[in-house]
């Protein structure tokens, strides 16, 4: 699986767009805005992109989701129907959080565990992870070993649980259950910041060792 990020919004969230090898098929994950900097590395790296994945409903993951969909005349899939609130409060989030104003949108799909998107010859399996949101999705592909993670887990760190509906002891629930049970090696991308590895993760992240809460 090819990976290119780009990190967009003020809070430097990564949309990343994924292809596959072998049949150049690729789709953006996490367009959260700054859609003329997403196209353009679309163009210059000439890829094909079949639809747009959404890890969850907060404002600096989706924000250029509906100008690219139509740019680009493509499908947007996710996250888990659970997040249908922070889509319908997209024009609130854009407000307090100065961005340009937006209006709400739905996916054309909504996502839940255990499916499976197909891109190419990669298998992206869907698991969801509430907590952070309670909508919150993320992309398992294992023949490349990677996750995509948005902001469930972090290098060293865990997401926030203090939005509405946010959930600590379902979000460590979740990534216990979903993501620790991974092979070490599986190379996590998280929303903001640096890439990571369950292996990395489950040996020193302090929210999930017990040493904090
Ligand atoms: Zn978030
Ligand atoms: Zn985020």
């Amino acid at each position: 699986m090819k990976v290119i990020t780009i990190p967009v919004t003020p809070f430097m969230q990564n949309c990343r767009v994924i292809a596959c090898d072998v049949t150049g098929k690729a789709a953006i994950v996490d367009p959260g805005g700054d859609a003329d900097k997403i196209l353009s590395v679309i163009n210059s790296n000439e890829l094909t992109i079949e639809f747009i994945l959404l890890t969850h409903g907060h404002l600096d993951h989706v924000g250029a989701s509906t100008e690219l969909a139509k740019s680009l005349n493509v499908e947007i899939i996710g996250p888990h129907i659970e997040d249908k609130f922070w889509l319908d409060g997209l024009p609130m989030q854009a407000q307090m959080f100065g961005f340009e104003p937006q209006s709400g949108f739905y996916p054309h799909k909504w996502l839940d565990e255990g499916d499976v998107v197909e891109l190419g010859e990669l298998r992206l399996t869907v698991k969801h992870c509430p907590g952070h949101t309670p909508g919150h999705v993320v992309f398992h592909e294992p023949k490349s070993a990677s996750v995509l993670v948005g902001d469930v887990l972090f290098k060293g760190s865990v997401g926030r649980t203090d939005f509405p509906k946010g959930d600590a002891a379902q979000l460590k629930h979740a990534i216990e259950t979903k993501l620790f049970t991974l092979d070490d090696e599986t190379r996590v991308m998280s929303g903001h910041g640096e890439d990571t590895s369950i292996g990395y993760e489950k040996r020193h992240n302090p929210f999930m060792s017990g040493r904090f809460g």
